[in-house]
């Protein structure tokens, strides 16, 4: 859509159309032609919004990449959605991701991988995969994702996009389709830094309906810093060693960070101690939560029924067995275990005290930075198939995301360059409901 005067019912008509002729398998259902779903009249009026499918949309499938939940078409609409809605943004389509929002490749998904516009034998990142494609490839503006342990920042990065995950709290899961509650959070995925902060602006508040939800203490502001004089910028050297960490990424990740110099940053070192563990808790808090939120898919009450002549406890059995796809069950199972009794304090009480001194490192870094940066994942986006016969392999892609996530603690993923001609991520991550100094930073960097 070239500048100059469109209506808004001529850019969701334009949209739409691009949408609709997806290759990529990044929608799961797109707005019907014809006029574009009410939406009201704010400042976003008439920007055509991309949603992960895991946002409840009412009359509209809202399946969480799920054959469990096919055909559901839930009677209400999640508060994020309602709220972009009223500040002018329709509903476009909604988009594929990995099944419940467990995965980083969008593989996990019962609809079918989703394909990186960058090459499209390889994968766009997870869980938001279709989100990020669909923004990568054009056909969408922007487009919400959320973030459990790294679901908008991982493939933001992968597709060459900005990807914004919110302090935990700041917005609204009320309408999420859960997977870790403790950790869930919806954000922007869009184009550039100031679409992000645009969207996010009208993302946040206070909701009666999620009672950790809480109102951002600051105005979200449009960033417009040009220079980065004073800010100091953590970077944690110490886990920049690793084997898995690409070279080319790397390298991109050093260039970014000399921009930044360039531009009146200080950098200095940060040491997190404990953020190796990060990800050994988070895969056991992250299942141990799922395994509570996905008991409600039984057969009685969303999508998929199997043989309910059959008895109760068969309804159950089938309907989980031929609803839920492997990645999914190995999670279910996991948190289970680790819940169940004699083994709780051995594992879910240990993750939770190793999550606590995450949160605590975090807090000591930030008397000495404003900021921390690492690259936002440690390879660019793989081939399909790829990694997917070694779930330990896939979970390493979250090893910087990870313990942001634990903490609660907002961090944005902005392109830095290129790889083997494939984009890499740079992450910036700050204190809680430091936001608009993250926006600045990575605006005065994009
Ligand atoms: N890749 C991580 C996982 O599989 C994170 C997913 C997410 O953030 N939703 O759990």
């Amino acid at each position: 859509i070239g500048a100059g005067d469109v209506s808004a019912a001529e850019a969701f008509a334009a949209y739409r159309e691009r949408a609709a002729g997806d290759e990529l398998n990044a929608f799961t259902w797109v707005a019907e032609d014809g006029e574009a779903p009410a939406a009201g009249d704010g400042p976003l009026r008439g920007v055509p919004l991309a949603v992960k499918d895991l946002f409840c949309t009412e009359g509209v499938p809202s399946q969480a990449g799920s054959r469990i939940l096919e055909g559901y078409r839930p009677p209400y609409t999640a508060t994020v959605v309602r709220q972009l809605a009223g500040a002018g943004a329709p509903l476009l389509g909604k988009t594929n991701q990995d099944e419940f929002a467990m995965g980083s490749s969008n593989e996990n998904s019962g609809f079918g991988p989703v394909r990186n516009p960058w090459d499209r034998e390889r994968v766009p990142g997870g869980s938001s995969g279709g989100s990020a494609a669909a923004v990568a490839a054009g056909l969408a503006p922007w487009a919400l994702g959320t973030d459990t342990g790294g679901s908008i920042r991982q493939p933001a990065a992968m597709c060459g996009i900005v990807g914004l995950k919110p302090t935990y709290g700041s917005v609204s899961r009320y309408g999420m389709i859960a997977f870790a509650s403790s950790l869930d959070q919806a954000g922007p995925l869009t184009r550039d830094v100031t679409d992000a902060a645009l969207l996010y602006a009208h993302m946040t508040g206070d909701d009666p309906c999620d009672s950790t939800s809480v109102a951002h203490p600051e105005k979200i502001a449009l960033p417009s810093a040009e220079r980065l004089d004073g800010v100091r910028i953590g970077v944690p050297r110490g886990e920049l060693t690793g084997e898995g960490l690409e070279p080319g990424v790397l390298a991109a990740f050093e260039a970014a960070l000399d921009k930044a110099q360039e531009l009146g940053a200080r950098i200095a070192d940060v040491d997190l101690p404990h953020a190796s563990h990060a990800l050994s808790a988070y895969y056991v808090i992250a299942p141990a939560e799922a395994s509570a939120n996905l008991a409600r898919f039984d057969g009685v009450r969303y999508g998929l029924r199997r043989d309910e002549d059959e008895g109760l406890l068969a309804m159950y059995t089938h309907t989980r067995h031929d609803g839920f796809g492997d990645e999914v069950k190995r999670r279910i199972l996991i948190g289970t275990y680790a819940l169940s009794s004699g083994y709780y304090d051995a594992y879910y009480g240990r993750a939770q005290q190793v999550r606590t001194k995450i949160a605590d490192d975090f807090r000591r870094a930030f008397h000495g930075c404003d900021l921390i940066a690492t690259p936002t994942t440690p390879t660019t986006a793989f081939r399909l198939g790829e990694k997917t016969g070694d779930p330990l392999a896939m979970y390493l892609g979250d090893y910087f995301t990870v313990p942001f996530s634990l903490a609660g603690l907002p961090g944005i993923s902005i392109p830095c360059g290129l790889s083997n001609e494939l984009p890499v991520g740079f992450q910036l991550a700050g204190p809680a409901f430091s936001e608009n100094r993250i926006l600045d930073a990575a605006y005065a960097l994009e």
